[in-house]
């Protein structure tokens, strides 16, 4: 079968690779229906040392699964599934906590353990309590937001969950990415009355206003913050969605949120420390997040997909197949394409 390969950054092949197969009694092998790049593969586009490669990538997928497991009971041959980005049995203490990223079986896909969904099979362990069943549907729109379950929709709630988004309050939107895109919808969809996405690309800021974005700060660094402290009266906001992960982004997230508010982190964080422990200790502020358990928040995000009151899949404004994988991530890294789906 034909899969995506990073060898090193700048470096990602598509190549024969040995056909996904069923190795535990709890799995299940998916062909995959609509795959996409995310964000964080990037950062290995643009870091990765040529020696660490090999490695499969893409963690995001609708699939049609093909083969079960003996030990596979909830489902069959030809079931469309939404694939979260991880993996989880379902059934231990952290996955009955909401907590499926820290399940006591669970692991990430897109290495070379698992392999990776930017592929036209894969192998999902724990397959019971990983994959979600779907109807099937023809409609290309609703299929592109049901896509975004598998990862940005369910991260950019999970940063607004974890900034504590509510009714009537003000928040902030770090990174106009797919996740900050969609944490703009989360916000909205939690009842934040004032949403600034920052960013600075003009098509991204388009989508963000689109989905609810109030205010747009473009500036950087200390000109940024005190355009946002301008735009809530001097108080910063109650909430930061911090979607980059860079120093600059925390110190920006640090820079912006008020007295007793709270930071939801989403960016995978390509710093050592988490700056200002002591103004946040006597400003009473919050640091949370992490990776998002976006096999936990489908259940509460899909009415809102399937009834047409959010639609994510608006974030993806390029499709290739895939052959075409290496020139969309160069795509997405150059900035020209926002999301790119990938139909292997
Ligand atoms: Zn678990």
């Amino acid at each position: 079968m034909r899969a995506a390969l990073m060898y090193g950054a700048g470096d990602l092949r598509v190549e024969d690779v040995p056909d996904a197969r069923l190795v535990e009694p709890t799995d299940a092998v998916i062909r995959i229906k609509r795959a996409c790049i995310c964000g964080s593969d990037l950062w290995p586009y643009n870091l990765m040392k040529p020696g660490d490669g090999p490695r499969p990538m893409g963690h995001e997928s609708i699939g049609v699964v093909e083969e079960i497991g003996r030990d596979v009971r909830t489902l069959k041959r030809g079931d469309v599934v939404i694939m979260p980005f991880a993996f989880s049995d379902g059934t231990c203490a952290f996955c009955h906590e909401g907590l499926h990223t820290s399940c006591l079986h669970g692991g990430f896909f897109g290495n070379s353990e698992v392999g990776g969904a930017q592929a036209e099979a894969l192998r999902v362990p724990q397959a019971d309590g990983t994959l979600f069943p779907i109807t099937t549907t023809a409609d290309e729109a609703l299929l592109a937001s049901l896509l975004t379950l598998s990862d940005v929709m369910g991260t950019g709630h999970h940063a607004a969950v974890v900034a504590r988004v509510a009714r009537g309050k003000a928040a902030a939107v770090i990174g106009d990415g797919a996740v900050g895109l969609c944490g703009v919808i989360a916000a909205k969809r939690l009842g934040a009355e004032q949403i600034i996405i920052m960013g600075r690309h003009a098509d991204r800021i388009a989508l963000a206003k689109s989905f609810g974005a109030t205010d747009v700060v473009s500036e950087r660094g200390e000109a940024a913050a005190e355009r946002v402290r301008e735009l809530t009266g001097g108080m910063g906001v109650h909430s930061v969605l911090e979607c980059v992960g860079t120093e600059a982004s925390i110190e920006t997230a640090l820079g912006i949120v008020r007295d007793g508010g709270a930071v939801g982190r989403v960016g995978v964080p390509h710093y050592e420390g988490i700056p200002s422990a002591k103004p946040m200790f006597y400003s009473n502020i919050t640091v949370g997040g992490g990776p998002a358990p976006v096999r936990g928040y489908i259940d509460e995000l899909l009415p809102d997909i399937l009834e047409g009151r959010i639609q994510p899949g608006r974030v993806f404004d390029s499709i290739t197949d895939i052959e075409g994988v290496p020139a969309g991530y160069k795509a997405m890294n150059d900035r020209k394409a926002i999301k790119v789906m990938v139909t292997p």
